[in-house]
């Protein structure tokens, strides 16, 4: 009995701290930021320094580890679930694993028994200052290693390292690639923005935009391609804008604008001259002239007082319809959600599960956005989902039957059936 009570008690505990944890995550607002030469200096750092085949500075969600800088792999992210690190944010200290193919833990993971070949893995918690952890720092390669207390007391310096550069870029303003403001800083100004539109009754929309099939570019053509693409999309919008206006990198591909004194009417007619634009020139480089075309949300200030994380969830979600019926087109929140009372957005960050087969099966899931009516949901993968099924947010007693109304591979936009 004591022993289920204490067991009961620990699970607790551990549901809340992950729940804090992802609160922390949340606060950086890091997740898929674009690429930091910074952090690339780490993970160059972590190869040569233990002379192995892979370093990764990683964050991790309710549902994903997203790498916030990998050198010798070429993935993204993969499922929580699969991932090595999550032992290093569940047991919330290092793990060493000399040989992956000798672990219980490991032995029969496909990155083991499979081409990629894993041996050795060494993960350290990327840790904020109050003390959660929002990720790793990891050394990994292919073949058995001993990791002795100096390799390890160095790992933790370089995790240490990664930590100040997050705080260090959380005043940063603007981008250094394309000039854009930060995340942050856009969000910070925009808030401004909206105070002021609203004391003065004035309109404001958002506007955000996401170029098509842009990891195409990079799997073609490279990364410096890709990076000359950002910076001509840039470009493009930064001449087709306003003094006043505000333009942003919301993360690798993707942008946002803040126009005051723009109504709907307006926001519309500015994201369809710049979509005009994008795809009218050719961006021209080494690698010759790739077409680019982007696709756009649009939300505007209504009655309801909003604050920029509603803005930018809504013109989001509508960016994803945008997408979903064929890319290279504007859509605006209100044609898909006329009821500006329930159908507002906010930005949140919740881990989620998604039941269907009479609650047989579960995919976890990160809730990115929510209103009363609706929700925008990231995922591993969508292959496998049903058009219906039963949302919950894990430690909040919320659960609802939803219908999807759109998705690609890892975002999932649905309604709530009430
Ligand atoms: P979609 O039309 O659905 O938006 O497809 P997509 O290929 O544009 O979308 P996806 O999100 O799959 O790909 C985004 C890619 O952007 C993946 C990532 O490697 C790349 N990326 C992110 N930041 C940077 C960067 O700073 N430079 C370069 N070159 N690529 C980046
Ligand atoms: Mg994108
Ligand atoms: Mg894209």
């Amino acid at each position: 009995m004591a022993i289920a009570k204490a067991f009961g008690k620990s699970s607790e505990d551990k549901k809340k701290r992950e729940f804090q944890r992802l609160a922390a995550l949340e606060q950086l607002d890091l997740l898929d930021t674009p690429r930091d030469e910074g952090f690339d200096r780490i993970v160059r750092l972590i190869k040569q320094v233990f002379s192995i085949d892979i370093g990764l500075v990683t964050l991790i969600d309710a549902h994903r580890q997203w790498y916030k800088a990998c050198s010798g792999m070429s993935v993204d992210e993969v499922p929580r679930e699969d991932s090595f690190c999550r032992y290093v944010v569940d047991d919330e200290e290092p793990v060493i694993v000399k040989d992956a193919s000798r672990d219980p833990r490991f032995a029969q993971h496909p990155a083991v028994t499979g081409e990629s070949h894993i041996r050795f893995y060494a993960g350290v918690p990327l840790k904020t200052r109050d003390g959660h952890i929002i990720g790793t720092v990891c050394a990994i390669d292919r073949s058995p290693k001993s990791f002795a207390a100096r390799d390890l007391a160095i790992l933790e310096e370089l995790a240490g390292a990664a930590m100040d550069r997050i705080e260090l870029l959380q005043s940063a303003a603007t981008d250094s690639l394309t000039e854009a403001l930060t995340r942050r800083a856009f969000k910070q100004e925009a808030d401004q923005r909206i105070v002021q539109a609203l004391r003065h009754r004035h309109a404001l929309s958002c506007i955000v935009l996401d170029i098509d099939h842009f990891k195409s570019v990079n799997d073609a053509f490279g990364h410096a391609a890709g990076d000359e693409v950002l910076k001509s999309v840039a470009a493009i919008c930064r001449a087709g804008l306003r003094a006043g206006d505000l333009f942003g990198r919301l993360g690798g591909e993707e942008f946002c604008i803040v126009l005051p004194d723009a109504d709907r009417e307006r926001g519309l007619a500015v994201a369809e001259k710049l979509r005009a634009a994008i795809s009218a020139e050719p961006v021209r480089g080494a690698y010759g002239a790739l077409d680019v075309t982007a696709s756009f949300g649009i939300s505007t200030l209504s009655i309801v007082g909003k604050d920029i994380e509603t803005l930018l969830a809504e013109a989001d979600a509508a960016m994803y319809h945008a997408k979903h019926r064929g890319r290279n087109q504007c859509v605006a929140w209100s044609s898909i959600r006329p009821d500006p009372t329930t159908g507002s957005r906010r930005r949140v960050l919740k881990a989620g599960s998604i039941l269907f087969n009479n609650r047989r099966s579960t995919i976890d899931c990160t809730i990115k956005s929510l209103g009363a009516d609706s929700a925008g949901l990231t995922v591993s993968s969508s292959v496998g989902i049903p058009g219906e099924f039963t949302l919950c947010i894990k430690g909040e007693n919320f659960e609802t039957l939803c219908h999807v109304i759109a998705q690609d591979q890892q975002n999932v936009e649905v309604v709530f059936k009430l």
